[in-house]
């Protein structure tokens, strides 16, 4: 093997993703619909093995979180009381020449970072940042004329009910979170849950992102896996770094590489209005360093809210403790989505074997959608390739594939990252046994039949 290199722009992971079936566009035989996603044959595997990790890490293996799931829709008042409906909200300007339209935040962080604030603030010093609520009056496409910055609603409004007057108007949630502190009481009380503890929801989420981008990254409908852990108040800054710790170590346990990880404080102007620190961690893709997931100390504002808004007190006496308070709240806010295209940029390589060229998905094993392909040499062995697929589905994802060379059937399989092709030969009718080859080292083992599903297994394990 020579030199590898890995992924320069998303457009060689978007064109991967469609031929082989991981991701596609929506509605795409439509023209697809801006700022959604399907997933395909194996986008949907891998999305259950990063969904399974995220649970067995936040819930199974634990003795303090718990887990539920929530409806969709939840009462309007529910994001009245969250101060969603009052400030769920992104700023944008449109271009009056080229009618591109921009995130205001984003338009002024792209130009600190890109260093190109002169084409957007053409009249200032730009050798300072600008500061909060300086507007920018070019457009850093045409440096056309801006318009005024403008409200853009994040929430996606629907109508519950025949009725069509104010009073059905509804929410598609835009977190996942708000449903976990309205069912706070429930599940501590069903439960028997005491504070310390969590409780973990994976659902849909939707937002009227102003500009979806980056592929799946930042899309209008996507999946959220919330964790918000209940804490006595004098113990919030504990738990907060316990969680930023042992959440950053996750993507690490995903097999992405660590030097692309990096933790980020957000600053002061940048908090959310519920949180009074929050840090990001952080990845490093094609297009730079972007948000993976959010822990947030969010305080007690939530559970204050809803106790105010509803009338129920959301008070915990804590028995250990023999006080009465309103838990804080430290939240881990994680995309499924947008891990799942962390995972596929991280894994993306391409390097040269014998000089040909492949694309390889160095995908960690436990993830890999497709686990092993059973290959016969010539189709004449079709039958005893069959029956060894078979006999390996029980415990694996496996796939028999007969069509092609065998060094084009690798390349198939390098480019989907399976970790294992395994090859039936003439010999094995005497032998016993097949040549297992490894995805990322390409070399080859003679492994006897009767010992193949112990192999791969321990090689599949986490
Ligand atoms: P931004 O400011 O970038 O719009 P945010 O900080 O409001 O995003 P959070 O509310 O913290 O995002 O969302 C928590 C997590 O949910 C994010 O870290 C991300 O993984 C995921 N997420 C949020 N918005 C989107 C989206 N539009 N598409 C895909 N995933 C998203």
């Amino acid at each position: 093997m020579t030199d590898e290199s890995r992924l320069e722009s998303l457009d060689a992971l978007v064109s991967l993703c469609k031929r082989r079936g991981y991701i596609f566009q929506s509605s795409e035989i439509y023209g697809g619909l801006n700022g959604f996603w399907d997933y395909g044959p194996l986008g949907v595997e891998l999305r259950r093995r990063i969904f399974d990790s995220w649970w067995s890490t936040m819930v199974s293996r634990r003795e303090d979180v718990v887990g539920m799931d929530a409806s969709i829709i939840t009462h309007p008042r529910v994001w009245e009381a969250s101060g969603h409906v009052e400030s769920f909200y992104d700023m944008m300007v449109d271009c009056r020449e080229c009618n591109r339209r921009f995130r205001l935040d984003h338009l002024i962080q792209d130009a600190v970072d890109n260093g190109t604030l002169d084409a957007i603030f053409p009249d200032r010093d730009n050798s300072a940042a600008p500061a909060e609520g300086e507007l920018p009056t070019r457009c850093p496409a045409c440096a056309g004329e801006l318009t005024e910055p403008r409200q853009f609603a994040l929430m996606f409004e629907t109508r519950v009910g025949a009725a069509t007057d104010s009073k059905s108007v509804a929410y598609l949630r835009p977190e996942t979170a708000q449903a976990i502190f309205v069912n706070f009481k429930n599940v501590q009380m069903s439960s028997r849950q005491k504070v310390p503890f969590g409780i973990a929801q994976v659902g849909k989420a939707f937002r009227n992102e102003v500009t979806p981008r980056n592929f799946t990254f930042r899309s209008r409908e996507f999946e959220q896996m919330e964790m918000e852990f209940f804490v006595h108040p004098d113990e919030e800054r504990q738990w907060f770094d316990y969680w930023i710790d042992a959440r950053h170590a996750w993507y690490e346990q995903l097999g992405i590489d660590p030097t692309r990880l990096r933790r980020r404080d957000h600053a002061k102007d940048e908090l959310a209005h519920y949180a009074s620190y929050t840090t990001d961690v952080e990845y490093q893709f094609p297009f730079g360093w972007a948000e993976l997931e959010g822990v947030a100390n969010r305080g007690n504002f939530d559970l204050t809210q809803h106790g105010e808004h509803s009338g129920k007190d959301q008070a915990y006496f804590d028995p250990t403790r023999n006080e009465k308070y309103v838990p804080s709240v430290i939240e881990t806010s994680a995309g499924l989505d947008r891990t799942l295209l962390t995972v596929l940029a991280d894994a993306y390589a391409l390097d040269e074997i014998a000089g040909e060229e492949r694309t390889v998905l160095r995908l960690a094993p436990h993830l890999a959608p497709r686990q092993v392909a059973v290959f016969p040499l010539s189709k004449k062995l079709g039958e005893p390739a069959r029956k060894l697929a078979d006999d390996l589905r029980k415990r694996f994802h496996a796939i028999y594939d007969d069509s092609g060379s065998i060094g084009k059937r690798y390349r198939r399989e390098d480019e989907v990252g399976t970790p294992y092709c395994v090859t039936l030969d003439f010999e094995t009718l005497e032998d016993d046994a097949v040549t297992v080859r490894d995805r990322d080292t390409t070399e080859q083992e003679r492994i006897g039949l009767s010992a193949l599903g112990d192999y791969l297994g321990e090689r599949l394990r986490r």
